[in-house]
């Protein structure tokens, strides 16, 4: 009886797949590699608030890594690091290969632009003696979230003489904040009635940029007068400067450690900085891989992909191009050779909102690097859903390298779902895996990642750029 129960359960552990906590994994080395790891993340999160920053901190990291610009003609040979910015908001980097661009490229593709609360072309105005901004959201934001949060003010003013003023308010203690007020709960009983989608509106989220009066003679808006006086003498702009700007509102907040055992991150923008940062570390490992690697670092993704710097761009297809003019390669053969690991957070299951989630198909936090099959919506709508064969190369690949990792699926069936940039990748006839760190609060202004599902979506994107697909 003993025997038997013995075989069968011997017959369970060789049949069954198990999920196993990646702490049960994870060697005390492997743990200070991914202490390190994140180090350096929090720093490049820090670094940048806005694609246009993002953009500017990765070239700074790149250039240390000895990668120069790419200038078209430029003759690459095996090793070489190059880079090419996309009108100040997307980057692309590679580093070539050993082989033949006739073998195809392995792709990591990340975006770096993040909800957020855009200011609108004329912002400015006076209301009841108070100035404020008038916002235009960006991506898919709860509204409720970002009323009562301190703000820092960031972005770009392009004088009419096209002269560039950097902006950016608030992440220096000595800086002020900006803040949209709230509702008291005093004053709250019939809002609170409402359902949470309707009861903050677009137009209810106008920024206080400040209050005093103008001291002089007494003229009308003197409040307003104040802070265009400010702005006048701090950037040399006026009123109308805002109409050629992209100034945008985020979180004050700057990343932190969580928790006790300070086993998880929080901070704003994790999606997607936390793959672009993982892509670009890893990239930056590379010698002299076998494939060229290239990492795509685009705009857009939360709005759709869209625009001259969204992954539907040519810019992406120019850079390959050029590549592949460089060896007298044909692109198309390229491209349909290439693999893409279309690098992008997914969401972790929430203990708070079971309701929302099959747990057996879930991310879990601490289980590593998640790979998503195919996203979508409803009847598996707008999804771009990687090959079964595909699936299985990369499973060997992260198993070899020695990556914990996990499958996963973005909530219930029917209850929501979501998008990346894969399905233009694939639309490219490039092979493409969904792939990434799940998150908690995803798209909310403070966002939780966990230091080994980050550390570990490095270690298989390291693993997808140094093997030969
Ligand atoms: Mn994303
Ligand atoms: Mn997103």
């Amino acid at each position: 009886m003993q025997t038997e129960t013995n075989q069968s359960e011997a017959l369970r552990k060789s049949l069954f797949y198990e999920r196993v906590n990646g702490y049960d994994r994870l060697s005390p080395e492997e743990r200070d590699a991914m202490e390190a790891y994140c180090a350096g993340y929090r720093r490049y999160l820090d670094a940048g608030k806005t694609e246009r920053e993002c953009v500017t901190a990765t070239v700074a990291l790149a250039r240390a890594a000895g990668f120069q610009p790419y200038v078209r003609g430029m003759s690459l040979k095996p090793g070489a690091r190059v880079y090419r910015v996309n009108r100040e908001k997307s980057v692309m980097l590679a580093v070539i290969g050993m082989q033949n661009l006739e073998a195809g490229l392995n792709i990591a593709a990340s975006h770096l632009d993040c909800p957020r609360l855009d200011l609108k072309p004329n912002p400015l105005y006076e209301s009841e003696e108070l100035a404020l901004l008038k916002t235009h959201y960006y991506g898919g934001l709860r509204k409720y979230q970002w009323v009562g949060i301190p703000l820092e003010l960031r972005g770009v003013v392009i004088r009419k003489d096209g002269s560039a003023v950097p902006v950016s308010i608030g992440s220096d203690p000595e800086d002020p904040i900006f803040a949209i007020s709230d509702l008291l709960p005093h004053l709250a009983t019939e809002q609170n009635k409402l359902p949470l989608g309707e009861a903050f509106s677009g137009e209810h989220l106008n920024i206080l940029a400040g209050s005093r009066p103008y001291e002089g003679e007494p003229c009308p808006e003197r409040v307003k007068l104040t802070v265009l006086a400010l702005l006048n003498r701090k950037y040399a702009i006026r009123e109308e400067d805002f109409l050629s700007a992209e100034l945008t509102a985020v979180p004050a907040f700057s990343a932190r450690e969580t928790g006790f055992d300070r086993s998880l991150l929080s901070a704003y923008g994790q999606d997607d900085r936390v793959c672009a940062y993982a892509a670009l570390t890893a990239l930056f490992s590379l010698d002299l891989p076998s494939r060229t690697a290239l990492c795509m670092l685009a705009d857009k993704e939360e709005v759709g992909s869209e625009g001259v710097s969204g992954m539907q761009s040519a810019a992406f297809d120019t850079f390959v191009e050029d590549l592949c003019e460089g060896q007298g390669v044909a692109p198309r053969v390229c491209l349909e050779r290439s693999f893409c690991l279309s690098a992008d957070v997914t969401a972790a299951f929430d203990p708070n909102y079971p309701e929302v989630f099959e747990r057996r198909n879930s991310a879990l936090l601490n289980y590593g690097l998640s790979l998503t099959k195919y996203t979508g919506s409803r009847g598996k709508r707008a999804a771009s859903d990687a090959a079964a064969e595909l699936v299985a190369s990369v499973r060997r690949i992260l198993d070899d390298a020695g990556v914990i990792w996990q499958m996963n699926y973005l909530g219930k069936v029917d209850v929501g779902g979501s998008g990346t940039v894969a399905k233009f990748m694939a639309d490219r006839n490039i092979d493409t895996l969904d792939a990434g760190v799940p998150l908690l609060s995803m798209h909310a202004p403070y966002e939780t990642s966990s230091k080994l599902d980050c550390y570990m979506t490095f270690r298989g994107i390291q693993a997808i750029f140094e093997r030969k697909m």
